[in-house]
């Protein structure tokens, strides 16, 4: 098992330590070629414009919409805002999965916020339902949900925070920020 994390900008470093605590070997991904022997992507938090931008300067826009129609990707964060339809802004997106997305919709930096959340898919995968504590930075919302994705978690009042279409996975705020390796490893299911 081999997962890359694209490594454009933002926090790449933080999902790599992640995976090698989990034993899963992690590779960083800047150009097409590093995708050629992997099982699975993480695409991390940041700025999404930034990630767009970069990725379409490297050439990475049709190798990563490929890599989705086969294998699994996660995108948190900017990633998951990367990985949508749509953001009703003008901005490079692989538009492969079928959510839209609204960016900063908590607000600025200073509305950043941590909380538990339920997630009963990460039962299946780790054996464990306790609430996983999430930390959301200028973080955006996933507002549609549609075609065969479905909603994996919401927050207390019913806006959502992350979906799954296959093995598409995006979620708004950053598992790998904290030290429960819960969310790794149920994407690490997805990729087998
Ligand atoms: N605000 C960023 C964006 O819109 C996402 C923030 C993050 O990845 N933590 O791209």
């Amino acid at each position: 098992m081999k997962i890359g994390v694209l490594a454009l900008q933002g926090d790449f470093a933080e999902h790599i330590v992640m995976l090698k605590r989990i034993g899963v070997e992690a590779a960083e991904v800047r150009l097409p070629a590093h995708l050629n022997d992997l099982d699975g992507l993480i695409m991390p938090g940041g700025e999404s414009t930034t990630i767009g931008k970069l990725a379409v300067a490297y050439r990475l826009m049709d190798p990563l919409r490929e890599f989705g129609r086969q294998k699994a990707i996660w995108g948190t964060c900017a990633g998951a805002i990367f990985l949508s339809k749509d953001v009703r802004r003008d901005q490079p997106l692989l538009g492969i999965m079928d959510i839209t997305v609204q960016r900063n919709a908590f607000g600025r930096q200073v509305n950043s916020f941590e909380v538990d959340l339920d997630i009963p898919e990460l039962k299946a995968a780790t054996g464990s339902d306790a609430p996983y504590h999430t930390v959301f930075i200028r973080a955006p919302l996933i507002e549609t949900v549609n075609g065969d994705a479905k909603i994996i978690s919401q927050l207390p009042d019913g806006r959502i925070v992350a979906a799954r279409q296959g093995k598409l996975l995006a979620t708004s705020f950053h598992p790998e920020l904290t030290r429960d390796e819960r969310f790794h490893q149920y994407f690490v299911s997805l990729c087998r």
